[in-house]
């Protein structure tokens, strides 16, 4: 039972008080008489007696239509929320904690829900970390993080966003931060820009961290729909666009969809944006892993992008946090004001990973990137003829449709069976899809496909 089922239960509460008291006169009375044969021997404080049994008796009542442990539990939690602030109400992770609960059931399950590469940190990256844990590299770096890394991060987006010969002189000065994984440049970049009532715009599906970051800090989501086909929906974005506006999220190969917008479609979303003068957030997590040609990334068109890129994915470093929030000079105030903010939360990102950074951003990923374009076509071509999916094009994610279009109820069965995937309400405000992660080895993957195959 939820806190809030709980609440509703309180409804039925006079009713049950009703029963409690039909109880009592009922059998209440033959109690009283039992008492009182037991506690004539005892002349004195009879009365005093008489009332102490009444009351056990009331309370044995109580206890049959009382409270159960769950309910006691439940109610502790509803007086603990006097103490834990508002915000947190904002955020639910019943979606995903209701999965994983599911799934704790499960002995080796078919496991499609895991959002992190199944490969592991290169070794020659291990090394680095390593060597820079040796060397001394284990205090607090500066604030934006390690000097070499910077300079190697903006000499990066310099290169691939503001090419030799180009007059955009934005990106030939950018301004940059490292973050604790681009969980944390989210983070930093929704406190430094959002104020209650701004309004962010979201095509949905979208990363669910979005919603909630924004619903935490007062700010109100604005979904724009982008089924069946989750192309980007940029007419539409353009009119969601209002004076209220604060940004766009943009999310490109995109989680959950699994799908790489094309540059016709970045280009048109860039123009939108320049006539209404907006902001733009891309999370581009994912660049590495395009299929089928390279991702494009909005900031190449437009300047007023905040750039927010990660290592987690592309080096199978989840656990290391890092990533790294980059802007043109002219919104350099951006990135200084997020620079502020992690000094008075996450400091810096971890020292010695930063120092293996610098060399992962020269590893080349070129064999991971085949080897999961591999395992797109395995689950692509053993699930198109049963399920409605656009193939994906990047990331490593399929969004499926369910069967009836009822997400949740496919899931459950799903994990019935042993394969364990994610419905399309924990990234959506549809359920009518479900969100697989093909980070998995082959034969898992064929596996999961034969079951899912079985129970479409
Ligand atoms: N953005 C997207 C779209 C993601 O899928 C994830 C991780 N699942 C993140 C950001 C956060 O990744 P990290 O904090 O590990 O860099």
């Amino acid at each position: 039972m939820t806190q809030v089922e709980y609440a509703r239960s309180l409804r039925w509460r006079p009713f049950i008080n009703l029963l409690f008291i039909i109880d009592y006169l009922l059998f209440g009375n033959a109690l009283w008489k039992r008492a009182q044969v037991v506690i004539s021997s005892e002349p004195k404080g009879e009365s005093r007696n008489l009332l102490f049994n009444r009351f056990l008796h009331f309370a044995m009542l109580t206890h049959r239509f009382g409270r159960n442990d769950d309910e006691s539990v439940l109610y502790s939690n509803l007086k603990m929320k006097k103490i834990i602030a508002d915000r947190t109400s904002k955020i639910d992770a019943s979606g995903i904690r209701k999965v994983f609960a599911l799934a704790a059931q499960l002995r080796d399950p078919i496991n499609f829900s895991i959002g992190q590469p199944d490969f592991d940190v290169p070794e020659e990256l291990k090394e680095e970390a390593i060597k820079a844990i040796r060397e001394g590299f284990n205090k607090y770096s500066q604030t934006a993080g390690d000097s070499i890394l910077i300079e190697k991060i903006s000499e990066l987006v310099k290169k691939e966003l503001s090419p030799e010969r180009s007059r955009r002189i934005g990106w030939k000065k950018p301004a940059v931060l490292v973050t604790s994984g681009v969980s944390g440049g989210l983070l930093l970049a929704f406190l430094a820009l959002i104020n209650p009532n701004d309004e962010v715009i979201i095509p949905d599906p979208y990363f669910v961290m979005y919603k909630h970051l924004v619903n935490m800090l007062g700010g109100k989501c604005v979904f724009v729909d982008s089924y069946p086909n989750f192309d980007l929906p940029a007419e539409k974005i353009a009119e969601a666009i209002t004076n209220r506006t604060k940004m766009i999220i943009l999310n490109s190969p995109c989680n959950p969809t699994g799908v790489v917008y094309s540059e016709k479609e970045i280009k048109n979303l860039a123009e939108i944006a320049a006539q209404k003068d907006v902001l733009i957030l891309s999370d581009e997590i994912y660049e590495k892993f395009s299929y089928d040609g390279d991702c494009a990334s909005i900031a190449k068109y437009y300047d007023k992008t905040l750039l927010l890129r990660g290592l987690s994915k592309a080096y199978a470093m989840t656990g290391w946090r890092l990533g790294y929030a980059a802007a043109p000079d002219s919104l350099r105030e951006v990135i200084e004001q997020m620079t502020k903010i992690q000094q008075y939360t996450f400091v810096c990102a971890p020292t010695p990973f930063q120092k293996a950074a610098i060399a992962a951003l020269d590893y080349d990923i070129t064999n991971f990137v085949d080897t999961y374009r591999r395992k797109r076509d395995i689950l692509y071509d053993g699930l198109k003829d049963k399920f409605k999916l656009i193939k994906p094009t990047g990331a490593f994610y399929a969004f499926v449709k369910a069967p009836d279009g009822l997400a949740t109820s496919f899931v459950e069965k799903a994990i019935k069976n042993n394969v364990l995937i994610i419905p399309g309400n924990v990234f959506s405000e549809k359920d009518t899809h479900f969100r697989i992660s093909y980070a998995t080895s082959d034969e898992k993957i064929e596996q999961g496909v034969e079951i899912l195959r079985q129970l479409a």
